[in-house]
Order: structure tokens, then sequence, then C-alpha cells
């Protein structure tokens, strides 16, 4: 720019110069004649040059850049610089973008991208053959009108893509589909879809197994159960010297048996594809019998306390969730010392339903307490096993959770006690408090 500056001076100082000098030479009339052509000529030749501009950015191209004369050429010069950066930038997008969708297809999941108002803006293969598109034909159009799952667009409405949904393919009942919404850019969203037919056949292959073993293992283990007792209970059958192996033998038994009956309604409970019931439960009985059962179990050494609010309800399965209410309690009366307190909270928070238990137990160290639903996970395996625990419990109630869509939380303090909570989501809960919101 500076160059131009310069330039302008120069010609600008020449000018008045030639005027002057024709001034002194010839006269006044004569320089004024002389300054008002040289003005006219400048004039013309910067409307020729902007006329020349004005065409050329109709057409805008590298190789027609005009050339330019004095200033004109810096101007022209610059903006072909310019404008090969441009096209040098434009080329490696280009590239990056072919890159992209080389890559996107060489993926074998399906990757359909979406823009703010869910119309598909481009897919891959993979994507047209598990969901039925044609990137030739759908482009433009509302992933809601091609994609029609009831699972699938109650997801898209719900704006929380947290987790992943599964769908038969209703192109293939043998195929099963597990689809992910991501949100990038200003509301656009990335639709991620995969076959997850062998996956799903490993998993139903290792619950019929373990369902078989355990229905195969009860018949017998009930047999011997029984003719031990039954021995036991034989006058002279026993001896007093060999009596404390049957008893082993007798709570061995029965320690199996509460195992293999936990494996089974774990393997019935996840094999279970129904949607739970949307029945009302009556919370208020559930609680007290849940608050009578503590009682029993804890034989007077706890205090349990109720704190629920009333015509609060939910809408579930009674059976699965007696169950997750009864782990939870029973679990706090089982890792609470004598004399400790238990608390069995029922509220509305945030328009959700909320069950918690806490205990003045002997809590969690914060490293066991993610893994603590996984299958056999004990913090203190001789403790678990002392208070008739089977490692299975909080397994039960993640899957449980998992069916009715409701959270588990876990807050424990080491030697001070634990809460164990279940969001329930708002679709779930039945509150007067939410009418009147609403
Ligand atoms: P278990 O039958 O062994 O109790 P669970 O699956 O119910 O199995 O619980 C897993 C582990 O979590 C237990 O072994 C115990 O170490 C721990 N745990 C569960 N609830 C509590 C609690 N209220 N206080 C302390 N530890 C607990």
């Amino acid at each position: 720019m500076s160059d131009i500056r310069w330039k302008t001076f120069w010609l600008g100082l020449s000018l008045l110069g030639a005027s002057l000098i024709i001034w002194a030479a010839k006269s006044l009339v004569a320089a004024l004649i002389f300054l008002c052509i040289a003005l006219v000529i400048y004039i013309v030749n910067h409307l020729y040059w902007l006329h020349q501009l004005q065409i050329w950015l109709k057409t805008p191209s590298l190789n027609e850049v005009p050339d330019g004369r004095g200033v004109w050429a810096i101007i022209f010069s610059g903006l072909f610089q310019h404008q090969r950066k441009n096209s040098r930038a434009e080329v490696e997008l280009v590239t990056a973008l072919e890159g992209f969708q080389r890559a996107t297809s060489a993926l074998p999941d399906g990757v359909v991208v979406l823009n703010h108002r869910d119309e598909i803006e481009w897919c891959n293969p993979p994507a047209e053959l598990l969901l039925g598109l044609d990137a030739s034909k759908d482009t433009n159009q509302p992933i809601q009108n091609l994609v029609r799952y009831a699972e699938f667009i109650s997801y898209l409405q719900s704006k929380n893509y947290g987790d992943p949904i599964i769908v038969k393919s209703a192109r293939n009942i043998e195929t099963t589909l597990q689809i992910q919404l991501i949100v990038f850019g200003t509301a656009q969203k990335l639709l991620i879809c995969r076959n997850i037919s062998a996956q799903e056949k490993i998993d139903t292959m290792r619950r019929d197994f373990i369902a078989n073993v355990s229905h195969e293992l009860r018949t017998p283990l009930t047999v011997v159960g029984g003719f031990l007792e039954t021995l036991v209970d034989t006058k002279d059958a026993v001896t007093e010297s060999t009596r404390t192996y049957f008893d082993l033998m007798i709570n061995q038994t029965a320690r199996m048996r509460l195992i293999i009956e936990d494996l089974l309604t774990l393997s019935r409970i996840e094999s279970n594809n129904e949607v739970p019931s949307v029945s009302v439960i009556n919370m208020s009985t559930l609680l007290t019998m849940i608050q009578n059962d503590a009682t029993a179990l804890s034989n007077g050494k706890h205090t349990i306390h109720l704190d629920a609010e009333d015509s609060l309800n939910i809408k579930g399965s009674r059976e699965e969730l007696l169950s997750a209410f009864t782990n939870l309690v029973s679990n706090a009366v089982r890792y609470t010392p004598e004399g400790g307190d238990i608390t069995i909270h029922w509220q509305l928070k945030n328009k959700h339903a909320v069950f918690s238990v806490s205990d003045t137990g002997i809590g969690i160290e914060e490293r066991h307490i993610a893994r603590l639903t996984e299958r056999f996970y004990r913090v203190d395996n001789g403790r678990s096993r002392d208070t008739g625990g089977t490692g299975l419990g909080l397994a039960i109630v993640k899957h449980i959770l998992g069916r009715h869509k409701a959270k588990l939380e876990v807050k424990s303090t080491l030697g001070k006690g634990s809460t164990f909570s279940i969001t329930f989501p708002q679709s779930r809960t039945v509150s007067e408090r939410n009418k009147e919101a609403a």
C-alpha cells in the first residue's frame, strides 16, 4: 500500500513541478491548461482500470487478472496473490473433504451427516445399506421421513443423545442396529449406525448358557440340600463329631442355591426385551412393605426410617422395582454395623422421582464405586459371604434400572456410610406437583 502512496505522491509532485515550469516559461493559463489535461488523463486512466476490475470481478479467474499500469499494476498483483492463495486453500479443502469421504466410506459403520433441520447432507455406502438410504436421491430429505423406527424418532426428538439406541432392522429381522447421534458444529448432527447382530448373538449365547447351567444345577442342588437336612434331622444318622461338617455342607448348598436363583433372575431380566409396564405403582404400600422387610432382616439391630413424599408414584414393573429397592435396602442392613441408622427416601427432585437409601454403615472406598454393579464384584468377599450375599445384587439392580431408563448414583465415605440413589426419568414419574407445575 505504501507503494501506491509513494507512486501517487511522486506523480502529483511531478505534475505540480511541470506546471510550475510551464508557468515560469510560458504563462499561468498555459500551466493551468496543462494541469487540467493531465488530471483528465489521470481520471480516465483510473476509470479504465476500474472498468477492467469490474469486468474481472464478474467471473474472477486466476488466469485472467488484468495486468494494470502504475498503481493499478500493484493492485492487480495483490489481487493475483490473494486469488492464488484462495485457490490453493480451496484445492487443499477439496482434497481433505475427498479424503474424509473416502475414509468414512471405508468405515464398516454407517455415517450420515444431518443439517440443523435434520435433513440428510451426506451419507456413506454402509449407511445406505443399513438404513435403506439412497445418497443420490435422499440428500436434503428429513431423516425422520426415511428412518422411521419409532424408537429412533423419539430419540431424535428427545435431544438427549448420551446413549445409543438399539433397534431391530426393518429390512432384515435378523439384524440388530445400534444408532447414535452426535451433535457438532452449529446444531448439525452425525448419525452413526452399526450392525451389532454378531455381538448380540454372542451375548444371547452367553446368557442362554448361564441360564441353562443355572437351571440344570438347581434340581441336583435342591436334592443334595434336602437330603443333607433330612440326614441332620434323622436321629443317630449323624454323629456329633461330623455334625459340624454337615452344617457347613448345608450352609454352602444354601449359598449355591441363592447364587443360582440370582443368576436366573439376572438372565431373565437381561433377556426380557419388552418395555416394562407403564402401569402406575402405588408406592406408599410398596415402601411400607420394603420398610417391614428391612426391619425383619435387621432383627432389631438397626433403626429403619422412612421419609416418603405422598402422592408420588412411578410407572414400571412392580415386581422388578420391588427387587431393585429391596436389594439396596438389604445391602444397607447387611453393611451397617449394629446400632446404625438406615433411611429410605422417596422424593420428587427436579420433576424426577428419586428413591434413595442412606446408611451409617462401613462405607465404600471411591475406587470401588464404579465397579460395584459388575457381576460378583465385592469390596469385601468375607463380609458379603457372611451376610448371605451373592455378589449379584447390584448387577440385578443395574439391569432393572436400565430397563426403566433410571440412573443409579452411589455416594459413600469409608467408615461413615453410603447413599444409593435411583433417579427415574420424568416420563415414568407420576406426581401431583408435576401436574400443577405443567
Ligand atoms: P453382595 O451380595 O456381595 O452384597 P451386591 O452386588 O449387592 O453384592 O453388592 C456388591 C458389593 O458392593 C458388596 O459386596 C459390598 O462390598 C458393596 N456394597 C453394596 N452396598 C453397600 C453398602 N450399603 N455399604 C457398603 N458396601 C456396600
